[in-house]
């Protein structure tokens, strides 16, 4: 006899959420079959969502933040401070940065960091692009944000050597403390660096 299993249209479904991050095999098909039983689902408006934001979302061709048109909400806001430009590795790193209220100025997001064991070289990241919009913007100051990891510290180095050239300044956000953390809990690198990143009270 013949093993019998859900229907193709059911099955391509879970292999799509499979596909997705953090889903297994389990929840994939909890899902699947919680979009095609329940009328709470709602299926037809997710997958109308999925489409809309899949078609209709690309990245700002200037800053590579997440945009309708060519040009994001961030890059067409004039009232913008533009002698701030603030480099982050990836488009996702720009909202918690928004969200802290402190910085009105630019963006500019890499798309990566140099990572040669993953093949990353500075070729594949908008580094071009950047050397291009300071030519272009003339910013007074770079600030790099990015990761406090080898990779995000090498890739820092490279791009503070490239833009000290074109005489601009450059600065990196500090690291140090968490907000909350003692003394106590955190590691050597931790410490090393907010002692070397202390200032003037
Ligand atoms: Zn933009």
């Amino acid at each position: 006899m013949k093993r019998v299993e859900y229907p193709g249209a059911i099955l391509e479904l879970v292999a799509q959420l499979r596909r997705m991050p953090g889903i297994g095999p389990r929840s994939a098909e909890r899902i699947a079959l919680w979009m095609n039983q329940s009328r709470d689902a709602r299926a037809m408006e997710i997958a109308r969502a999925i489409q809309a934001a899949a078609e209709g979302i690309r990245p700002c061709v200037r800053c590579g933040f997440f945009s309708v048109g060519d040009v994001c909400e961030i890059c067409a806001d004039e009232s913008r401070n533009g002698d701030l430009l603030c480099v982050v590795e990836q488009a996702t790193d720009i909202l918690p940065l928004e969200r802290t209220g402190v910085y009105r100025g630019r963006y500019h997001a890499l798309g990566g960091r140099i990572a040669p064991l993953d093949h990353v070289g500075p070729e594949q990241l908008r580094i071009k692009e950047l050397l291009t919009r300071v030519d272009a913007e003339n910013p007074r100051e770079i600030i790099l944000a990015l990761g406090a990891d080898v990779e995000g510290e090498a890739t820092a180095n490279y791009l503070a050597d490239l833009l000290r050239e074109k005489g601009v300044r450059v600065t990196r956000i500090a690291q140090g403390l968490p907000a909350g953390g003692g003394l106590e809990s955190a590691d050597e690198l931790t410490l090393s660096r907010a002692m070397a990143g202390r200032r003037e009270v």
